[in-house]
């Protein structure tokens, strides 16, 4: 059960995360969410961290998607800005876009990493989908409130999974 919602890693920051790593675990593609794990869910204008983080992801060919539960207007925006591909009004953690963000890469599960903030959507969904899964710390503190609930949720299952798996965070892969 506990399992479902375990990440494979716990990172700071995605930005860290480096062509060299994703191919040394075996990895060509990332699915990543958009609200507090690139940018603050409150922040409209994509950042240089954002582009420059995709842009070297893709020169060295590792497949880069934003798979978030936002509205369209909201992820085109921050999308458009820095070129990477998106798939909007996913509903994670459902299975239906997961595997039609797989589709449109050309990904198998098992060379893809999930990245997000959510245990509830992102973690949840990644590891129904058997992807490798990243949760990273909120870029910021608060949240938009249809993400209270699942915050309170998330505190619960974090509390555990601290106590029988003794999870860290890391700042690099
Ligand atoms: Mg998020």
């Amino acid at each position: 059960m506990l399992k479902q919602f375990s990440p494979d890693r716990m990172l700071n920051s995605p930005f860290g995360i480096t062509a060299e790593h994703v191919r040394s675990l075996g990895k060509t593609t990332i699915l990543t969410d958009l609200d507090n794990t690139l940018l603050a869910w409150d922040e409209m204008d994509a950042t240089h961290e954002i582009m420059n983080w995709f842009t070297l992801l893709e020169a060295e060919g590792i497949k880069v998607m934003i798979l978030s539960n936002n509205s369209e207007e909201r992820v085109d925006r921050v999308a458009r800005a820095t070129r990477i591909p998106y798939l909007a009004k996913a509903k994670k953690p459902l299975s239906k876009n997961f595997k039609k963000a797989l589709r449109e890469l050309d990904s198998a599960p098992e060379e893809t990493i999930m990245i997000g903030d959510q245990i509830m959507t992102d973690i949840l969904g990644g590891n129904r989908q058997k992807l490798m899964t990243i949760f990273v710390r909120p870029v910021k503190e608060t949240d938009g409130l249809a993400t209270k609930f699942n915050r309170f949720m998330e505190r619960i299952i974090l509390k555990r999974l601290a106590k029988k798996q003794k999870m860290e965070w890391e700042d690099s892969l």
